[in-house]
């Protein structure tokens, strides 16, 4: 039960023509990072991708359409930008699993050291 998404980290309009309609005010750069997550933990990965649209002719487009332009104004955007540090967050269950592990390690110690016994 593990499933990832991307949250929008910056969204940026460029000035760019667009490759499709030749429109220079449409162009929308958004950069997203990965979020994976399961019942034990929330993470935040270093994965980074980008999309491009333009809103003008509601095409997505694609790196292969890329300009030279197109592609140095990424490369600048891409160099500007601040991704969220790494993070795992842990949820509860796995903090119960953690606590439980640690009572029963501490209880088999205690047992085999002979300072508890039934
Ligand atoms: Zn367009």
């Amino acid at each position: 039960m593990s499933s990832s998404r991307y949250f929008t980290l910056k969204e940026t309009r460029i000035s760019n023509n667009c490759p499709e309609c030749y429109s220079n005010d449409g162009i929308e750069l958004t950069f997203k990072q990965k979020l994976t997550e399961n019942s034990f933990y929330k993470a935040i990965t270093a994965d980074i991708i980008n999309e491009m649209q333009c809103i003008n002719c509601n095409t997505e487009i694609f790196p292969i359409q890329w300009t030279d332009d197109i592609e140095s104004v990424v490369e600048y955007q891409k160099r500007a930008l601040q991704p969220k540090p790494k993070s795992i967050k842990l949820k509860p269950l796995a903090w119960l699993i953690i606590i439980v592990d640690v009572l029963l390690l501490v209880g088999i110690i205690l047992f085999s050291t002979g300072v508890l016994s039934f």
